[in-house]
């Protein structure tokens, strides 16, 4: 979807906010301006429930993300889209910015389901600013020069319905962060699980406690971005890595089913030792989390880099399953690195989810376990594996 639509934001929503800052974009100069998709999507609105009061008088703080944005009157949050309004927090709701249905692997989501449709449904805006999302058109549309997006009206039921009717089984809130956009994602959700879907959260992380728990009792899956392990790199995409090494360790404490993506990208996250630290902290979590680790390919403001080199994967890949991970995937190359895209028994080894990159072709579990020795292979794995 190409976004178009008037001046861009300036320089302030592009600033990485320290933890409490302040934030510096007025929502009304926006407007103002002539910043068309600005204006729309705060028509779009309803009350929202992840703030607190403070820390002074008039002053909000939004709990939606790890920035933890203090807004005062009439001003939004780094991400752009949430913002006060007559001393209470608005936030997107009612409009989606593009959804499609797709199999549920194209969320790189292979415990759950494997082979069932996914309605994947986005909004616009977003807490982080890579430098190579893929779906940046959307997430970054208040910042990027000449974006238009153009939000599609429409209810959580009606949503939901959509799903429903295209034979779906997943229901997912993908393309930009799901969390800033939470009391819409937890309306569509609750409408989901009412019909029987199995709900996730595409999230890049950078999110708090009190928005995992408020999405808890109507989100299954958690799936999250790793982007890197330093500071220097979380830098680069506005955010820090402590809140999202915390989201992986709270949200499996509050049981959601956590798979954690890394996109490797050269030049900035491929050095071999940083790699294995993050495989080990999410061993440190739960070694029975998946971790897949994702090809480059240019895009964005990263059109210069190389992709990644298939054969580095496997060797970060090997050593991750060496120190006892037990579901490690290498994707965006099936041409050259087939054998990592299925699921194997931790026990013996053998195959019990076959698949060619995001395309599940035999599901071969039984009861949830491995055919041959019998060991359970954690996941929501629905009837097709019962
Ligand atoms: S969701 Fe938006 S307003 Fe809330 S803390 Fe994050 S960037 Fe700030």
């Amino acid at each position: 979807m190409e976004t178009n639509g008037g001046s861009a934001p300036q320089a302030p929503l592009d600033d990485p906010l320290e933890p409490g800052a302040r934030p510096h974009v007025r929502l009304e100069d926006l407007v103002r301006a002539g910043e068309p998709l600005t204006a729309k999507l705060a028509r779009r609105t309803a009350p929202g429930v992840l703030y607190e009061r403070g820390p002074e008088a008039g002053y909000l703080r939004c709990t939606a993300c790890a920035h933890r944005c203090v807004l005062s009157p009439g001003r939004a949050g780094a991400c752009g889209v949430r913002f006060e309004q007559d001393g209470e927090l608005r936030v997107p709701f009612g409009y989606v910015a593009r959804h499609y249905v797709r199999s549920v692997e194209t969320n790189t989501i292979f415990h759950v389901r494997p082979g069932a449709l996914s309605l994947t449904f986005g909004m616009f805006g977003c807490d982080l600013r890579c430098p190579y999302c893929q779906n940046w058109k959307v997430s970054q549309a208040l910042r990027e020069p000449g974006s238009d997006g153009e939000p599609i009206d429409i209810s959580a039921a009606d949503l939901v319905e959509v799903a429903v009717q295209a034979g779906c089984e997943v229901l997912a809130s993908a393309y930009n962060e799901p969390m800033i956009t939470a009391e819409w994602a937890r309306a569509v959700f609750t409408e989901a699980r009412r019909r029987g879907l199995v709900t996730a959260l595409i999230s890049d992380g950078n999110t708090t406690p009190e928005a995992l728990e408020y999405m808890r009792p109507v989100a299954d899956v958690f799936r999250v971005d790793l982007k890197g392990w330093s500071a220097d790199q979380y830098r680069t995409l506005g955010g820090r890595v402590e809140p999202v090494l915390a989201a992986i360790g709270e949200a499996r404490r509050l049981g959601y089913w956590v798979e954690v993506v890394t996109l490797v990208v050269p030049g900035f996250n491929d050095k071999p030792d940083g790699l294995r630290a993050l495989g080990a902290e999410i061993a440190r979590v739960d070694p029975d989390i998946p971790w897949h680790l994702n090809a480059f390919y240019p895009r964005y403001k990263m059109r210069d880099l190389a992709t990644t080199d298939p054969a580095f994967l496997v060797d970060v890949a090997g050593v991750a399953y060496a120190r006892g991970m037990k579901y490690v995937y290498v994707s965006n190359v099936a041409d050259r690195v087939r054998e990592l895209s299925h699921t194997r028994c931790p026990a013996c080894y053998e195959v019990v989810v076959r698949r060619f990159n995001y395309e599940t072709q035999e599901v071969l579990l039984s009861g949830g376990a491995c055919p041959s020795c019998g060991t359970r292979v954690p996941g929501l794995w629905g009837p097709s594996a019962a």
